[in-house]
């Protein structure tokens, strides 16, 4: 096992249960599908190597939700989250970065 490399590009998979599934792989973007089909929340290996999982809310799929959420584009050109990530510098890795069309581009 070895999720400790950085990764510059990244495929999205649907997930009905991210509990499910026992270790990110670096490069995959795991959708987990929400009460009406569509995906809520993004999980991810952080691109920077320190072997973190980002999680991002997709935007108007948590009712009430106040805090960062994204919006999800994922077609053919690739999985597409925006604005950009920014992991907490005080309590993460501190890494920034946007996923545009399946490829990180750093901040
Ligand atoms: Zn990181």
């Amino acid at each position: 096992m070895d999720n400790k490399q950085t990764c510059d590009s990244y495929t999205a998979i649907d997930v009905k249960d991210l509990l499910e599934i026992d270790e990110l792989q670096p490069g995959v973007v795991y959708l987990e599908e929400g009460h009406n089909g569509k995906p809520w929340l993004a999980a991810f290996l952080c691109p920077c190597g320190c072997g973190e999982a980002c999680h991002c809310i997709i935007r108007g799929m948590v009712q009430g939700h106040t805090g960062p959420s994204w919006t999800l584009t994922n077609n053919d050109s690739g999985v597409t989250l925006f604005p950009s990530v920014h992991r907490i510098p005080e309590r993460t890795c501190g890494a920034h970065f946007f996923l545009e069309n399946g490829r990180i581009k750093w901040c």
